[in-house]
């Protein structure tokens, strides 16, 4: 019998971010591929696992594929980790978990932490529909290029970025992409995490210093300008009335319901309404 492949979870900062099943996995696999054998060996002690470890790294994923994918076959039971979260999420594990599948050996995921996940729902932007872009291009021409593609995309962005490019990174998006609501998810489930809130240009000043942008980050971006984000709001104005006036409330007490939600005085929501009656 073939062995099976395991793709498992790992924390990404709290060790207690780990799932029984995923310590169960590593206690009873034959070995365990990991991108670096002592950051790992770090966990599995912690942990009390004995595991036999590889490595499984960017330089040498093409030969130790063919090794591992001998091993299963010949009926090794392998789990692949990588340094922190989950393996083939910007890290290393893609060309394994492949050419095994292609192969038709057994792949079966242990889901865990992964930083873009915590990120998103710790952030208040919507979950509905949103599109992780991994690291953006070092390079700022190539950095603007890709976010010019990525600007008519209806979902929240997420990227992961180094602190030392945060600064720039969040300059060329506000120029790229215009004014829009945007987190920084920093050293999620570690001593210093930190969530920060706030418009492209806000954020971009806030962590233009080295002080501030320390650590690991995820960066989110609403979908829309927050321009037009408004101007979706004036034109539901009218909608949001009738449907509370439906539930029974006066005109006066829907409006006013309407406009707390919207986040407009009484006086703004009415013009918006009288103004897009108008229209
Ligand atoms: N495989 C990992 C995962 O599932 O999230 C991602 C590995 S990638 C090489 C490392 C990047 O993930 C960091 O540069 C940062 O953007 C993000 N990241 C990882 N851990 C994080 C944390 N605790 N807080 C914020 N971002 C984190």
């Amino acid at each position: 019998m073939p062995g099976t492949l395991y793709v498992v979870a790992t924390p990404i900062g709290n060790l207690e971010d780990i799932t029984h099943r995923a310590l169960r996995v590593l206690r009873e696999v034959d070995i365990i591929a990991c991108e670096d054998t002592r950051h790992t060996r770090k966990l599995l002690n912690h942990y009390g696992i004995k595991t036999k470890v590889t490595s499984y790294h960017d330089h040498n994923e093409r030969e130790r594929t063919v090794e591992l994918l001998q091993a299963l076959a010949s009926g090794t039971n392998v789990a692949i980790v990588s340094d922190a979260g989950t393996p083939s999420i910007s890290d290393p594990g893609f060309r394994l978990v492949s050419e095994a599948g292609a192969q038709g050996l057994a792949v079966v995921a242990l889901p865990g932490a992964t930083a873009l996940i915590a990120a998103l729902v710790a952030s208040g932007l919507p979950t509905d529909e949103f599109f992780f872009a991994g690291f953006l291009p070092a390079r700022s021409g190539e950095r603007r290029a890709r976010l010019t593609k990525l600007r008519e995309l209806p979902a929240t962005l997420i990227f992961y970025e180094a602190p030392h490019r945060i600064a720039a990174t969040l300059k060329d998006a506000h120029e790229i992409l215009g004014e829009r609501r945007a987190v920084i998810a920093r050293e999620l489930t570690k001593m210093h995490e930190e969530i920060a809130r706030g418009r492209l240009s806000e954020l971009a000043e806030r962590f233009a210093s080295d002080e501030r942008a320390r650590g690991e980050i995820v960066l989110l971006i609403d979908r829309t300008p927050i321009e037009m984000e408004n101007a979706a709001e004036v034109r539901n104005i009218a909608k949001l009335v009738a449907g509370f006036e439906a539930e029974g409330l006066d005109h006066r007490a829907a409006l006013k319901k309407a406009a707390r939600e919207l986040g407009l005085t009484r006086d703004e929501a009415y013009r918006r309404l009288i103004a897009e009656r108008g229209n």
